[in-house]
């Protein structure tokens, strides 16, 4: 008889074994992400397959959008940039810096009765998000302003004046 060897190859084997191979590479990629700054699928890619080149692209966008639809991550529709992705669960806000990209974390007074939205009756949320666009200290300190080659921002003070 072939008891051990097909047993090795049931369905209940492989399935195992590739529930652990998930696991494992979910941990790679949850632990990259809880690392990272609030990355873009592709940069938080880039991390893991720093790690774990065996780790495809499809795998990693997959499970951030497993996780993220479970709500166990959360996913940022920051305006002006692509989709990101956030380990941190705690409410709080962003704060994106419109002119190097920067995007922190922001907290404040009030912020969770806010983001709760616990007066709005009969109503159940399920994520909210509070995004400000501006711009942050370091740019402010190196002067830095929005005018990069944007003509509609010909008003602002140029580098030249502020330097
Ligand atoms: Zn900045
Ligand atoms: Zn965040």
């Amino acid at each position: 008889m072939h008891m051990a060897r097909s047993f090795r190859k049931s369905a209940f084997v492989m399935r195992n074994m590739k529930k652990q191979r998930n696991t494992a590479q979910k941990r790679i990629i949850m632990g990259a992400l809880e690392c990272a700054d609030h990355p873009t699928a592709t940069e938080l890619y880039e991390d893991v397959h720093a790690v774990n080149p065996h780790i495809s692209k499809a795998t990693v966008f997959r499970v951030l959008s497993q996780y993220a639809e479970n709500g166990e991550i959360r996913r940022l529709h920051l305006p002006g940039t692509d989709e990101r992705y956030d380990a941190t669960m705690t409410p709080h806000a962003h704060m994106r810096c419109a002119i190097c990209g920067r995007i922190e974390d922001v907290s404040f007074p009030g912020l969770e009765n806010i983001l709760g939205a616990s007066e709005l009756e009969g109503f159940e949320i399920y994520s909210a998000e509070l995004d400000f666009v501006g711009r942050c200290r370091q740019c402010a300190e190196a002067g830095r302003t929005l005018n990069g080659g944007d003509k509609e921002t010909e008003n602002t003070v140029s580098d030249g004046a502020s330097a």
